[in-house]
């Protein structure tokens, strides 16, 4: 299946552009959308989920705009939004049930065989019988990401997922998105920290203040961060200086001084050793850029 997102401009109504422009195209696996807080992603992910309307521009998902077609895009959809809150007095099991409902599994036995695997595949079945709002905060999130998945949605969205999981959770969490990678499914990721992405995105984008600025591999924009990933030496003095010319991604005491990596342009007068980029240093590359040039695009 394919989303294509076609110059999306959402105005909030304080007259705060919170999308501008954006054009994208989505295909099947899983997409990462990266950006700080603020760059527009939950905004994006609420009208892909036909929660709200774009202010200009359309999206089409296998051709069909997706404000025409709501109620076929809805049945299609798994959502996890980020603020995502449970309803009081429902059983854990009970909650998956309810929503599977709401997905349009009707049938009583079919629902009941469904929850019992999504509950095993979280790792919740022993909490079946717990009330969801007494979960721990990780529990909540993994009941939040069983009712998204338990129709089986073929566009799987989910917000900011791994926020306030431990790292083992978060690790176990990429996993089971990533099992989840039928041929026919799309799914969209959104989440503030690199490493969120690297591990398990094939396609990814950047966006920051509304606008999109990267659309491809995570390894594509690595390479762009190529021969601008700097480790060196320095004095207390130095170093003083350094850091308000460039980005500094890590500070590690050294002798008298700090040996330090740095993103960006080598400054006059600096020598320094170039070190292979990661997606991280990619990500600040690109952010530095996009704060000095503006007009990056
Ligand atoms: P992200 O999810 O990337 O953190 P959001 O889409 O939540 O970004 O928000 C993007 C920008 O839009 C932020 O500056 C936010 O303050 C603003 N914003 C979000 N929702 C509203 C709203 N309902 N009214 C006005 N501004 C909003
Ligand atoms: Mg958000």
């Amino acid at each position: 299946m394919k989303i294509e997102i076609k110059n999306l401009t959402k105005t909030y109504s304080g007259g705060f552009k919170a999308l501008d422009s954006v054009d994208l195209t989505i295909t099947n696996g899983m997409f990462g959308l990266l950006g700080p807080n603020g760059a527009g992603k939950s905004t994006l992910m609420r009208i892909l989920v036909t929660l709200m309307e774009p202010t200009s521009g359309q999206v089409l998902v296998d051709g069909k705009d997706i404000s025409t077609y709501r109620k076929e895009i809805r049945k299609m959809v798994g959502y996890l939004p980020q603020d995502f809150r449970f309803f009081a007095k429902l059983k854990s099991w009970e909650f998956l049930d309810y929503a599977a409902r709401l997905g349009g599994m009707n049938s009583k036995k079919e629902r009941g065989m469904r929850v019992d695997e999504m509950l095993e595949s979280v790792g919740l079945y022993e909490f079946r019988n717990r009330m969801a709002n007494k979960l721990s905060g990780g529990m909540k999130r993994r009941l939040g990401i069983a009712q998204a998945l338990i129709a089986s949605p073929s566009m799987i969205i989910v917000d900011e997922p791994t926020t306030g999981l431990d790292p083992e959770e978060r690790i176990r969490f990429r996993n089971l998105l990533s099992d989840l990678g039928r041929s026919e499914t799309i799914i969209i990721l959104s989440t503030h920290i690199v490493g969120d992405i690297s591990s398990t995105c094939n396609q990814m984008a950047l966006l920051n203040e509304g606008s999109l600025i990267y659309n491809g591999t995570p390894d594509h924009l690595v390479e762009q961060a190529e021969g601008f990933v700097w480790r060196t030496e320095v004095s207390q003095e130095v170093y003083d200086t350094l850091k308000t010319e460039v980005p500094i991604i890590s500070t590690i005491p050294s002798g008298g001084g700090w040996e330090v990596q740095f993103v960006g342009d080598l400054p006059p007068g600096i020598e320094a050793m170039k070190v292979d980029p990661n997606l991280e240093h990619a990500y600040v590359h690109y952010m530095d850029n996009k704060l000095e040039h503006w007009n990056l695009k």
